[in-house]
């Protein structure tokens, strides 16, 4: 690809409404462009990388043996009526009428439609087991879109359904996804841990999400550093109840019960207008208080009101150190971004909602806590519960720690919740028909570009990894359009590059150097060769990769092979 030829259309600054470093930068780098909450055109330039993300998916997903098909994305009420969730699914689920006041949905996700296939299509067992999958929009009305294509309503998801004789053989097609789902989350390069999750209003008894690493993710994820123990926190908790923890946590979760149950509590108990604030922060101290924080504006601790209330003690380890810097660390007046200690207090929708954790240490006392969110006009949805940071993990092998997450997968094993309620069977080996067991398993496509980002930024832009960077390779040449050398140098590794199947892009627009070059560095390009006059008469070039502090030179003939 010549850049000239291609749509690059970079910002200086990102939109006001931009609530996250992901979104920021995608819109300054020009692959999305938003249209309303939550609803984003992808330009060439993103579409590259949902592109390659696809393929990816795709690849594994056959290779797991899984069929491509693609269902509609408009839904009759009627299959949604016989599973009960055209009422259970609330206002996330869109909803129309067609010309003939017949109702109609937007897919938020497709058990219904893909169940109404298998009772037409599969009728024996000798038609088992069957894997489909689709790549295709989904659609759900979230009460908060935010983040940017990380939690949009119109969206890109793969999603796919197994359809087993027996709960046994539904087992290993749900092992089969989860090693699929590796491969996947490898092969991108991406820095995740698969966790056990709550199988909520779904029921069935296994389900695993897929949380790629970053400060800013919604979920929080309370894992052993030292086993393969990983929850998401709403599952740890459910978990380890209160008389079946291991000895450590129920003793500590004695003491760290606080006599205020809820946000909404505290809030009136400090008689706080709460939505004035931006956000609330429940810090701990050492001296067995808990103090509520609401904090005005983005970050500013200069009109904090606090107090203590609760008596809460013993603070216990657990960090994310780049959070607090985050938080705090342009804030000179306030909380200094030192300690580490402490335990978040949080129910499942606090939990969801808290964007990070802070320590600080003030005056030899150690604070710790966790954020809330940056909206805390709900405070009836706040209920205070605890988490089991520092606790014995489980499996007895460690201390567990808290990691924020983003949800960029989900394996489900149904069971015959849907087949049962659609009365879809297949006819057994006996003669007799049975409920197909069935399990789902969806991938943000998306979200991941939103997620991929969050982990691997720096202040220039994006970093991409190779796998799914929207170019891998760009030639910078200095002077294209004034000197003959540099045009006949760069179109010849350009044409090298290529046909040794690179995904290389010569930018011969005729840019100043430096606009070029942070154009670049704001794609997140993984590498790039830059060839001018002045390294040509050396005989050199240079290369860099996106995460170096500087260019190397390389000479001109040795180029190709330090990079493919
Ligand atoms: P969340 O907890 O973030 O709301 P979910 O549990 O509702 O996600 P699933 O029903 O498990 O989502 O859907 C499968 C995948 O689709 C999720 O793992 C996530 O990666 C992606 N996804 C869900 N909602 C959105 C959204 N609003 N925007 C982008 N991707 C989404
Ligand atoms: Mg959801
Ligand atoms: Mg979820
Ligand atoms: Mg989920």
């Amino acid at each position: 690809m010549r850049a000239s030829q291609f749509f690059i259309s970079t910002l200086k600054e990102a939109p006001a409404d931009a609530d996250i470093t992901s979104q920021k930068l995608m819109i300054r780098a020009g692959f999305i462009r938003k249209h309303a909450a939550g609803i984003y055109s992808w330009m060439p330039m993103g579409l590259r990388v949902v592109r390659k993300v696809e393929n990816i998916i795709r690849e594994e997903m056959n290779r797991a043996g899984a069929l491509e098909l693609s269902l509609p994305v408009v839904q009759p009420a009627e299959l949604w009526q016989e599973t009960g969730r055209w009422d259970a699914m609330g206002a996330e689920l869109l909803r129309f009428k067609d010309r003939h006041e017949r109702d109609f949905a937007l897919q938020p996700t497709a058990e219904e439609v893909i169940t109404d296939i298998a009772r037409r299509e599969l009728r024996s067992y000798r038609a088992l087991p069957k894997s489909f999958y689709q790549i295709q929009t989904k659609f759900r009305d979230e009460r908060r879109p935010r983040f940017g294509v990380m939690r949009g309503r119109e969206f890109t998801m793969k999603d796919a359904y197994s359809f087993d004789r027996s709960a046994d053989d539904a087992g290993k097609s749900y092992e089969n996804m989860y090693a699929a789902y590796r491969r996947i989350f490898d092969r991108m390069g991406l820095t995740y841990r698969a966790v056990a999750a709550d199988t909520g209003a779904i029921g069935g008894d296994r389900s695993h999400e897929f949380q790629v690493i970053a400060d800013t993710g919604e979920d929080a994820i309370i894992y052993c550093p030292t086993s393969e123990y990983a929850a998401n926190i709403e599952l740890a908790e459910a978990l380890a109840p209160a008389g079946e923890r291991p000895a450590a946590s129920a003793a500590l979760s004695k003491v760290h019960t606080p006599k205020v149950k809820t946000i909404a509590e505290l809030v009136d108990f400090l008689k706080i207008d709460i939505k004035q604030t931006v956000k609330a922060v429940v810090v701990e101290g050492e001296q067995g208080d808990a103090v509520l924080m609401l904090v005005r504006g983005d970050h500013e601790l200069n009109e904090v009101k606090a107090q203590k209330v609760a008596g809460i003690k013993n603070p216990l380890t657990f960090a994310s150190p780049a959070a607090i810097r985050a938080a705090f660390g342009a804030n000179p007046g306030s909380l200094g971004p030192v300690g580490f200690q402490g335990r978040v207090i949080a129910d499942r929708t606090v939990a969801k909602m808290a964007d990070f954790v802070i320590g600080a240490n003030e005056d030899d006392q150690h604070y710790t806590g966790a954020n809330f969110g940056r909206d805390c006009a709900e405070p009836e949805v706040l209920d205070i519960r605890n988490v089991v940071a520092g606790d014995l993990s489980p499996d007895g092998k460690g201390v567990l720690a808290i990691q924020r997450g983003i949800e960029v997968g989900h394996v489900f094993y149904l069971g015959t919740k849907y087949s049962a309620a659609m009365n879809a069977t297949f006819l057994d080996e006996d003669g007799k028909p049975k409920p197909f067991e069935m399990g789902c398993y969806g991938i943000g496509v998306t979200r991941i570009l939103g997620a991929a980002i969050e982990q691997n930024y720096d202040d220039k832009g994006m970093i991409w990894p190779d796998a799914i960077a929207p170019f891998s390779v760009v030639i910078c040449p200095v002077g294209y359009d004034r000197s003959e050398a540099v045009k006949e140098a760069a179109d010849k590794l350009y044409a090298e590059l290529a046909a040794r199947g690179a995904d290389v892009i010569l930018d011969d627009r005729g840019e100043r150097p430096g606009a070029m070059f942070a154009d670049w560095e704001l794609i997140g390009a993984p590498h790039r060769v830059t060839i001018g006059d002045r390294g040509l008469k050396e005989g050199k070039v240079e290369y860099q990769q996106r995460r170096d502090a500087e260019a190397t030179a390389v000479a001109a003939d040795a180029i190709l092979e330090h990079i493919v």
